[in-house]
């Protein structure tokens, strides 16, 4: 099977390991630092906190935001699960708001709508890589007086108004899964320009331990000392998987440079086609795109997806909205919250895109999606 997404590793990647594996840090070594201040490089310079998945930079970075019991977070309901379950499990109540009906980013106007006095968070998501409307999103969250955070699982690498993702909110969220478009195995990070965020992710990252003399609240007691400040787990990418980290993402910009052109490539041998619709860029969108998610019309996705599985081609759906899932309908969510997300749902359908994806393979998703189609 042909599968969606799949990482990319050359003979670098396989070396770049094998060194840090012949060394003497496994873990909380000096390919941490190293893989952070790369990261760094496609953030604008913003700091980064590498942490073991996107979800735990999800969590971590809602610890940051200080999200208790009794907060509310507003995101979008067309994400993995993890973007709203990570400020469930902090007790907050999670306020799902609509889509951008073409992008498919949480729309500003409904986060407006859904904020209120006890907003801590809006999350956007930027689905398949374009990036939602963060200036607009910034002014629901002054208004609110809450932390704007990114969910950038797919858009690493991705511009916005000439900004790179990683510099358009409060806390930004990567994620580093096998079939997102840089990977560490499993591997996240958290982005944050202001020093207390960045510092309270690194805290929670690693148990909330301080080592630092002059941060501790009785100094003096021994070189061995350390406090737990605060609550925190470990949640630290090991060296290895940094090493991984560092070599792919100076791998990115032929990462980049291929998806794009492959989501070119389908744009025009699509573009005509009946029966569906591709996906919407706007002008400030410069999107690395992880996904290509085309829109499939006439009730026929269900059977196009199979057809097209039958066929060897994994596509995928994504994603189910998030408050269907069993978790949320039993806190009382219900089907028919957000209109545009569930109809965005019912016609979705990712194609293979991935850097590997020849031209050949690519010619072959589209013939046999045409001729599903007819
Ligand atoms: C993949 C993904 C996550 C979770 O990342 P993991 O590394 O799999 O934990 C969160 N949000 C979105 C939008 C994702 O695509």
């Amino acid at each position: 099977m042909l599968p969606y997404g799949r990482q990319s590793i050359a003979d670098v990647d396989v070396e770049a390991v094998c060194e840090v594996l012949r060394g003497d840090w496994l873990t909380t070594g000096p390919a941490v630092a190293a893989f952070e201040a790369e990261l760094a490089l496609w953030t604008g310079g913003v700091p980064c906190v590498s942490v073991t998945s996107g979800t735990a930079a999800l969590h971590t970075a809602y610890i940051a935001a200080g999200v208790r019991p009794g907060d509310e977070v507003v995101t979008s309901p067309l994400t993995f699960v993890a973007t709203a379950s990570a400020a469930c499990l902090l007790g907050a109540r999670v306020v799902f708001a609509d889509i951008e009906p073409d992008t498919g980013a949480l729309h500003p106007d409904a986060a407006r709508a859904a904020a209120t006095p006890c907003t801590r968070v809006v999350t956007a998501v930027d689905y398949a890589g374009h990036p939602a409307d963060y200036d607009a999103l910034r002014e629901v969250t002054d208004a609110a007086g809450a932390i704007l955070v990114a969910d950038a699982a797919h858009s690493i690498g991705s511009r916005y108004k000439d900004r790179p993702v990683g510099s358009l909110a409060d806390l930004t969220t990567f994620s580093f899964f096998p079939t997102k478009t840089v990977t560490t195995a499993e591997g996240g990070a958290v982005a944050a320009e202001d020093p207390r965020l960045l510092s309270a992710a690194a805290l929670f990252r690693s148990h909330g331990v301080v080592r630092d003399p002059r941060l501790m609240r009785r100094p003096g007691e021994g070189e061995w000392y350390h406090e737990a400040q605060s609550f925190g787990l470990n949640y630290r990418l090991p060296d290895v998987l940094c090493a991984l980290g560092i070599s792919q993402l100076r791998r990115l910009p032929a990462f980049r440079a291929r998806r794009v052109e492959l989501a070119a490539r389908y744009d025009a041998a699509l573009a005509a086609a009946d029966g569906l619709s591709l996906p919407a860029r706007r002008t400030y969108a410069d999107p690395a795109w992880h996904l290509y998610p085309v829109r499939i019309h006439g009730g026929r996705r269900r059977e196009v997806y199979d057809r097209m599985r039958a066929a060897g081609i994994g596509v995928q759906v994504n994603y189910i909205p998030a408050y269907w899932h069993p978790v949320f309908e039993d806190l009382g969510y219900r089907r028919g919250m957000c209109p545009d997300a569930e109809a965005y749902y019912a016609e979705q359908l990712s194609l293979p895109l991935f850097p590997g994806l020849t031209d050949g393979a690519q010619d072959r998703v589209i013939a046999e999606l045409l001729a599903v189609l007819e």
